[in-house]
């Protein structure tokens, strides 16, 4: 009988996105998390924290979505699904730039990441329909997952949206319309029905429930954890002969 190796597992960083509403406190509870981390993980901002210093395609394409939606704050300029693709392109394009660095075992944390592109064009594609909306969403994500390998784990930060928007307005020195009210209040409870169809992937800080500094404990943790027992990263439309493109190796049964 020939024992067959146990290959070592792929040496890579993990993969975590923060997600959530605006002026939920992402920023803030991610921040405070990682100040207790040793071993600081890469932070990559999100959309709206880009003030032009990752130059490149990414902020080139962000820049066409800001100049076509005319300052709309989730920038929405009327044509939601080719809006998805450019946002899965930035998204994509976030990756390919961390690659390197999640092949050298760093862990990264996106703030936002396709499940906020997910929830929002689904809205936007179905705003009078929050049954279709949901189905919608997760087409989208799985067409996300044909782009780029969704995150190994996302964290929704949630509450309730009136809180929120409230932060939000306060931080942005703006005050929302009814309709943009409206459409936080309708993507808060799309990203919580989202993230209960994937136990595995979403972890859920409610802070209905716990306060900031819990919070922040809760994502210093799960940032931590994340790390262990990683699969190799594979171009998800490549198929499943491809190479790792962290380390390199193939995983099918049978290759060298
Ligand atoms: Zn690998």
């Amino acid at each position: 009988m020939t024992i067959t190796p146990v290959p070592p597992p792929c040496r890579r960083g993990p993969l975590i996105s923060v997600e959530g509403l605006n002026g939920v406190g992402k920023n803030y509870l991610t921040n405070r998390a990682v100040e207790a981390i040793e071993t600081k993980p890469l932070l990559l901002a999100e959309f709206s924290q880009r003030q032009g210093r990752r130059p490149g395609l990414g902020q080139a394409l962000l820049r066409s979505l800001r100049e076509a939606s005319a300052g709309d704050p989730f920038l929405r300029g009327g044509t939601p699904m080719a809006e998805a693709l450019l946002l899965m392109a930035i998204k994509r394009h976030d990756l390919d730039t961390v690659l390197p660095d999640l092949a050298r075992g760093q862990s990264v944390v996106e703030g936002r990441s396709v499940d906020t592109t997910a929830v929002c064009q689904a809205l936007l594609l179905h705003p009078d329909n929050p049954a279709v909306a949901r189905q919608t969403a997760r087409d989208l994500l799985g067409l996300a997952s044909s782009y780029r390998p969704l995150p190994d784990l996302t964290i929704l930060v949630t509450d309730d949206a009136a809180k929120a928007l409230e932060r939000a307005q306060r931080r942005d020195r703006c005050v929302f319309t009814g309709e943009q009210a409206d459409f936080m209040r309708a993507a808060c409870t799309l990203f919580e029905q989202l993230a209960a169809t994937d136990p595995a992937r979403y972890r859920v800080v409610d802070r209905r429930s716990v306060d900031e500094y819990e919070a922040a404990e809760q994502i210093r943790a799960w940032i931590q954890g994340a790390g262990s027992g990683l699969s190799c990263l594979m171009e998800p439309w490549q198929g499943p002969d491809a190479v790792c493109m962290c380390c390199g190796r193939r995983t099918t049964a049978g290759a060298a």
